[in-house]
């Protein structure tokens, strides 16, 4: 039954939509509930759940962020977080002008190469919400110098490629005491794209649940039945709960689709928000 997803960006962070169209479009897909879950950013949170009430949907606030991990980056969800808390709103406000330094300096690395980026009309376009690459990348196509986000990604924005600079991230240890500080439930994101064979994934694995991680994203755009089945083995056996995600961003990934995937592939009932209802964190 297709009847969540909790993971998707608005235009909050990198998504196209903004935040009431999400749940609109949510309610048109027919779905029970929703959470959002932007970068960096929680300013999306009570606007989804208002426009949620009024269309008979339920929306769980919650956030993405990305935490440090071996020199590289993993993903953590938050789920059911108080966006008024105090310490959740100081610490995404450290790490927003920590990302608008990066901006700055991925900016004029390109200004100095002649990629005329204009970083301030970026910020006027999106005053209030977290820029990143994938807003560079949209500009690198809209200039004509790549095909698609995805191919401006490869060629200027991933890792090892000419315009990335690495910005500062919370260890895994960090995200999860504010997300239970500001009342919420941390999840593992997609662990598939941590691109680590099974011995390494169980290292991650074990910091997350001595860290108080509660869940793993085990359903998600791109896995099939074998990979979602491994990963619930794995969630059981750490004592995650599951969750299942898409992570739609609108026409900005147009192949990913809400509810969806890529090919159907993010199917979960409403249980699944039961269980992260019930469990308690350690
Ligand atoms: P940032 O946080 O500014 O470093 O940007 C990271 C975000 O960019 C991720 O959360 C994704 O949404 C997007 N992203 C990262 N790598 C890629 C990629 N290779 N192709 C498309 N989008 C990507
Ligand atoms: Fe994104
Ligand atoms: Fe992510
Ligand atoms: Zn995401």
């Amino acid at each position: 039954m297709r009847e969540i997803d909790l993971h998707m960006h608005t235009d909050i962070s990198d998504g196209s939509e903004s935040p009431e169209n999400a749940v609109r479009y949510a309610k048109y897909k027919g779905l029970k509930a929703i959470a959002i879950t932007d970068h960096d950013n929680v300013a999306g949170v009570k606007r989804a759940i208002e426009e949620g009430k009024k269309q008979g949907i339920e929306v769980i606030g919650g956030l993405e962020l990305g935490c440090g991990y071996e020199g590289r980056e993993v993903h953590m969800l938050a789920y059911g977080i108080d966006p008024d808390n105090e310490k959740l709103l100081k610490t995404l406000k450290w790490i927003l002008e920590d990302r608008d330094l990066r901006n700055e300096r991925m900016a004029a690395n390109m200004e100095k190469d002649g990629i005329r980026v204009n970083l301030a009309e970026m910020k006027r376009l999106h005053s209030n919400s977290t820029i990143g690459r994938p807003h560079f990348a949209v500009r690198l196509v809209e200039l004509g110098l790549a095909e698609s986000v995805q191919d401006a990604f490869n060629r200027y924005l991933d890792p090892g490629q000419k315009y990335y600079l690495r910005r500062s991230f919370l260890t895994i240890e960090e995200a999860a005491e504010f997300i239970h500080e500001a009342g919420g439930k941390a999840v593992l994101a997609h662990p598939r794209q941590y691109r680590m064979n099974d011995e390494r994934l169980r290292i991650l694995l074990s910091r997350c649940k001595a860290a108080g991680v509660d869940g793993m994203e085990c359903i998600y755009s791109g896995y099939d039945d074998e990979y979602k089945d491994y990963l619930k083995s794995l969630a059981a056996e750490f004592g995650f709960f599951i969750t299942a995600g898409s992570d739609w961003h609108g026409k900005n990934k147009p192949h990913i689709e809400m509810a969806w995937g890529l090919n159907g592939e993010v199917e979960a009932g409403y249980e699944l928000i039961r269980n992260i209802k019930d469990h308690e964190t350690k």
